[in-house]
């Protein structure tokens, strides 16, 4: 449907906050503990999209993981669908790994599934699905 958000990995989430606070000339709207993931997160609007930032709260976070090996940056990009199951169909036969079939319960009251950024050129990619 549309590019629903961007994600960042980040090491310090207050001074991630205002410093994107500065960038976009707007307060971030929500943060949100995902305790399954083992992230807080922080959104900031952007038009029709988002900016998630994304900071670990342990050290097996798979935030954690990423900044360890790459730095802090983009970690994801989040595609907005209607049906994240059928999604999930057609993109497993289209020969994509999906890294959980079953979605799960993600940040701002969406359910999620991940891609392995193997079959998608490097970059991870989630798919969300707003909980009506
Ligand atoms: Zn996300």
């Amino acid at each position: 449907m549309k590019i629903e958000h961007i994600g960042l990995a980040v090491k310090d989430l207050s001074i991630s906050n205002s410093l994107f606070a500065r960038l976009l000339g707007e307060q971030n709207y929500k943060e949100e503990n995902v305790e399954s993931e083992g992230v807080t997160t922080s959104f900031f609007k952007c038009g029709e999209t988002k900016i998630e930032l994304l900071k670990a709260t342990n050290s097996n976070s798979t935030i954690a993981k990423f900044i360890e090996k790459r730095g802090e940056g983009i970690h994801h990009i989040a595609f907005a669908v209607d049906d994240i199951y059928a999604e999930i169909k057609r993109l497993e036969k289209e020969g994509f790994i999906i890294l959980n079939p079953e979605p799960k319960k993600g940040a701002d009251n969406k359910i999620i599934c991940f891609l392995h950024p193997k079959s998608t050129n490097g970059v991870l990619i989630e798919l969300c699905q707003e909980i009506k």
